[in-house]
């Protein structure tokens, strides 16, 4: 299964995401399944299927109020989440359904917050290339990226929200980096900006936790984050498989999608 002779190379790591970053920080096993073999995954978990659709009907939603396309309503939302289903059969459209009080809330919500707003916009795709100038998303050059799900603006202030469905209410260490991530990129591509409100908002709860970071933090961010990528790559680049390290525990391998194929996979 493991090709014998295949190496890390560096067009494997990057461009780096959030979200890549601490795969390859979680295990390099799981990272070399995924970016280097890039292997399908056995199949996805229910909670990452569930937050996929409610993801994709809240933008749609989205979308539909800001353009002012038609009236939202539960069966537009149910729409949208018919649409999802096609491309997701495993898809539970009464679980997602559960979402839609708090999807219509918010997006009404964000309405009135976004009202006047110099700048309002959602599903935004930023990239970066080594010297962190903007490059198109899909390029060659792209060194860091990142999606940002909605933003507006009101003065000097860019608020940049990010949609989560998990239980928890956690405001941990890796959301609060996740979300200097996004705030790094948007300030590259929207210079005008003093600050960057970060909002985390749980669909589940219908709640909105706040970041606000200056652009002062962000250097300082940043200053700490190349030197921890290049550490990254260094410990990948040219490797094979038998030289990457596992890291085998419960909390790492119950959810991995390559428990199947991974010699350690069984063990939790
Ligand atoms: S099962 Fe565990 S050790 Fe194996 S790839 Fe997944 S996370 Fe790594």
């Amino acid at each position: 299964m493991i090709k014998e002779g295949l190496k890390v190379e560096l067009s494997h790591l990057r461009p780096w995401s959030f979200t890549k970053v601490q795969k390859a920080k979680k295990c390099q096993y799981e990272f070399f399944f995924r970016y280097v073999e890039k292997l399908e995954p056995l199949e996805r978990a229910d909670f990452f299927v569930l937050g996929s659709g409610v993801h994709f009907v809240l933008e749609n939603a989205l979308n539909t109020a800001f353009e002012g396309k038609e009236p939202l309503s539960k069966k537009l939302l149910f729409r949208f989440a018919e649409q999802f289903k096609e491309s997701e059969p495993l898809a539970d459209l009464k679980k997602i359904s559960e979402f839609f009080p708090n999807i219509l809330k918010f997006v009404n919500g964000q309405l009135r917050r976004a009202k006047g707003s110099s700048l309002v916009a959602s599903e935004i795709e930023l990239a970066v290339d080594s010297s962190l100038k903007l490059a198109p998303y899909f390029s060659d050059k792209v060194y860091l990226r990142g999606k940002l799900d909605f933003i507006f603006s009101k003065d000097e202030t860019l608020y940049i929200v990010d949609h989560k469905t998990s239980r928890s209410w956690e405001f941990n260490n890796k959301v609060k980096t996740q979300l200097r991530w996004y705030a790094l990129l948007a300030s590259i591509k929207f210079p005008q900006f003093e600050k960057f409100a970060l909002e985390v908002h749980n669909v589940r709860y219908g709640s909105i936790k706040r970041l606000i970071f200056t652009k002062r933090e962000l250097l300082s961010f940043k200053e700490k984050l190349l030197p921890l990528i290049t550490r990254v790559e260094e410990n990948y680049i040219g490797k094979g498989f038998k030289e990457l390290q596992p890291s085998p525990c419960e909390a790492n391998c119950q959810w991995c999608e390559y428990r199947h194929i991974c010699p350690f996979g069984g063990s939790y």
